[in-house]
């Protein structure tokens, strides 16, 4: 695939897909740099996970004390296809070498072009399409809004409860969690308004269709249907705890917004490139969205963001309407096109539903032996467990931050999310060794079963 050149200087970095630990985790080195951080970096930028990372490959990140972690986060559904694939760091090795910056505003490029056409022919849906590029995915979800005000001369915009569309003024409006998100950084940005979502283990047994009519009741009651510009929905909650709709509630909104002039917005930024088990987890309930907004798996680690939708909403926007200095940034754009190559030859997608049956059962066996375990759900490689005080739905916050320390001590990487902050994700690369994957896994079922009792 790739030339032999490549193959071999990356294969000197390669690191073997092992845990291995060779410290206690965080050792005296992150724990030194930790220091260092903290005279330096400013206090409002959290990590998870204070190891501090030298190197990584495949789903092993090394730390700066030696030790190998098996990194089942990717860092938030970003490193799909692994760390440091060759394909990647080669593409982006060689269009460093050729340019790095031209703006595409000023003198334009062909892979932001690339990129815009494998959009088109990956997100759902046969009509024709128009892409621009942005940096962030609160940077897309942004121009998303802007798309959809000026495509239909309206401004509302509908979200749902326990959304996460980002950190910036108008996507923290559209975000639904007030702390750390929104916590002392109002005034917001107006003409969001926030409407029920479907979250089955939480919302008394309403099906998808019921949860959808509650939502639609409340936009026609106290927004007005003809005020809608966009309804913005992730088919998958992502930061809200991994909630998946039940079935018939996307395909259910959708329908309002066709039969009322408003655009179905997808956030897919978390959801899409495969990791639910097919390109875009809209596609699970074969609903097309007017407008996707992507972003973290679709350039391995590059930032790179987009937005697409048919190509009348698109091209709606007058000339220089839209833009950024940086936006589809060249390397980013190399970087994106070897990643989607690689999912695409890989079958991607369908490794995340075979991620997807190894890991469930294990996940539901778990949540037979601990009672603290309210919840087994997700779809593909976005999977995760929501921790309840046993024999409740009261959530248990502190366990799951105990749990996933726990992890990082042994040498594994998982991440939390959830409104209440109490839901363990799993975003493991869809690359990794099955094997690998199941100590992973193994190493957070026994944190659960000696803490979750
Ligand atoms: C991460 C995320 C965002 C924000 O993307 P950034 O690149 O962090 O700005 C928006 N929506 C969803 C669903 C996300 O998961």
């Amino acid at each position: 695939m790739e030339s032999s050149q490549f193959v071999v200087s990356t294969a000197e970095q390669a690191v073997a897909q092992q845990r291995r630990l060779v410290t206690e985790v965080p050792g005296p080195r992150s724990r030194a740099l930790q220091e260092r951080r903290a005279a330096a970096v400013a206090a409002g930028v959290g990590s998870s996970s204070p190891i501090y990372v030298e190197r990584a490959s495949g789903a092993v990140l090394v730390d700066a004390d030696g030790n190998q972690l098996i990194d089942l986060g990717s860092g938030i559904a970003v490193t799909g296809v692994g760390h440091a694939l060759p394909a990647v760091t080669a593409a982006v090795a060689a269009q460093a070498g050729r340019f790095t910056h031209t703006c595409f505003m000023v003198t334009p490029y062909e892979g932001y072009v690339a990129v815009c056409e494998q959009l088109a022919a990956l997100t759902p849906g046969e009509h024709a399409k128009r892409s621009i590029l942005l940096n962030s995915g609160a940077e897309a979800v942004e121009n998303a809004v802007k798309i959809a005000r000026k495509a239909t001369g309206r401004q509302a915009v509908v979200v749902l409860e326990h959304a996460y569309h980002g950190r910036t003024n108008l996507t923290m409006a559209m975000t639904a969690k007030h702390h750390p998100y929104k916590n002392g950084f109002g005034p917001f940005a107006p003409e969001v308004y926030r409407v029920p979502t479907s979250y089955p283990l939480r919302d008394g047994g309403l099906s998808g269709t019921e949860a959808a009519a509650r939502a639609i009741e409340r936009i026609e009651t106290q927004v007005g249907a003809g005020a809608v510009a966009a309804v913005v929905v992730e088919p998958i909650q992502g930061e809200g705890g991994f909630i998946v709709p039940a079935p018939g509630f996307l395909p259910a909104l959708a329908d309002w917004c066709r039969q009322n002039g408003a655009l179905f917005v997808a956030d897919e930024i978390q959801t899409g490139f495969c990791r639910t088990g097919n390109w875009f987890a809209c596609e699970h309930e074969d609903v097309v969205p007017d407008v996707v907004v992507t972003a973290k798996g679709v350039a391995a680690g590059l930032p790179l963001a987009g937005v697409t939708g048919r190509a009348e909403i698109m091209d709606a926007v007058h000339v220089g309407g839209l833009g950024g200095t940086y936006g589809g940034n060249p390397v980013a754009c190399a970087a994106a096109l070897a990643a989607i190559e690689t999912m695409r030859a890989g079958e991607y997608a369908a490794r995340a539903r075979h991620i997807e049956q190894l890991v469930l059962p294990e996940l539901l066996a778990a949540a037979k032996a601990v009672p603290a375990i309210g919840d087994v759900r997700g779809r593909g490689a976005m999977l995760a467990l929501e921790l309840v005080h046993p024999g409740t739905t009261e959530p248990d916050a502190g366990l799951a931050q105990s749990v996933a320390r726990a992890c990082l001590t042994e040498g594994v990487v998982v991440l939390t999310c959830g409104t209440f902050g109490n839901v363990i994700r799993l975003l493991p690369p869809l690359a990794i060794d099955d094997a690998l994957l199941e100590e992973g896994v193994g190493v957070l079922t026994g944190a659960l079963e000696r803490m979750g009792r």
